[in-house]
């Protein structure tokens, strides 16, 4: 009761006080709360709330991020080699020209290549597969792994480090790849002793990860 007192108080902003009786009949705002419900952690309450904020300040706000929305539509795209995230032409992860060592960490998600990438931890090139095997929606030619042996090869790439979650699918995948480099000289290992069984590397500490990446062991003398 308390709770949806504190909201009606809320709804009765004296900016939006005007508004928010016509807003069911307004179909922009409609379809704003749709799509802003659609995203992670959110429902329709949430993404009222987040929209009064928004439109309330119009200059601020909706003028700054209709813009930058269009931008990041018109230029972020998925890049066609590493599976990194890059603008308009550029892919600063596949950039060879900033003394990365030679070294590929694979991920399955963006998610992950930002949380190693602000560890600090890794200074080498990701490969972002955007998936694992046994992923329903992915297929195999989705995680890109045709490049990632290409660049193996033409890079001189002297470790593929494997940093997938200690799932079922993550190690299923972490064979696949190992199998796909074998007639590479490449050492491929992947992270150790640290990461939680079925752990999102995106969801792990610093400290955690230091030690993953510290303890990784390698996969080339496993047998298959
Ligand atoms: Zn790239």
């Amino acid at each position: 009761m308390r709770k949806f007192q504190k909201q009606q108080a809320g709804l009765a902003c004296p900016v939006l006080s005007g508004h928010f009786n016509q807003m069911q009949k307004l179909n922009e705002i409609e379809e704003l709360i749709k799509i802003i419900s659609k995203l992670p952690g959110l429902g329709p309450k949430s993404a009222k709330r987040i929209i009064l904020k928004i439109i309330s300040n119009k200059e601020d706000i909706l003028k700054p991020m209709a813009n930058t929305l269009n931008a990041t539509y018109k230029n972020i795209t998925r890049c066609s080699l590493c599976g990194s995230l890059k603008s308009a032409e550029i892919c600063k992860n596949c950039n060879t020209s900033k003394g990365k060592k030679n070294k590929i960490c694979v991920v399955e998600n963006i998610a992950d290549q930002w949380s190693i990438e602000s560890s600090g931890i890794f200074d080498g090139y990701f490969h972002v597969l955007g998936g694992t095997i046994g992923t329903t929606t992915v297929s195999k030619k989705n995680l890109l792994l045709d490049s990632l042996l290409e660049k193996v090869d033409k890079e001189k790439i002297e470790e593929v480090i494997i940093a997938l979650s200690a799932s079922v699918e993550g190690q299923t995948t972490a064979y696949y790849i190992k199998d796909i480099l074998k007639h590479t000289n490449v050492k491929i290992s992947r992270l150790g002793q640290g990461l939680p069984v079925g752990g999102e590397i995106e969801s792990l500490d610093d400290g955690t990860l230091f030690s993953a990446f510290k303890n990784r062991t390698g996969l080339n003398s496993d047998s298959d």
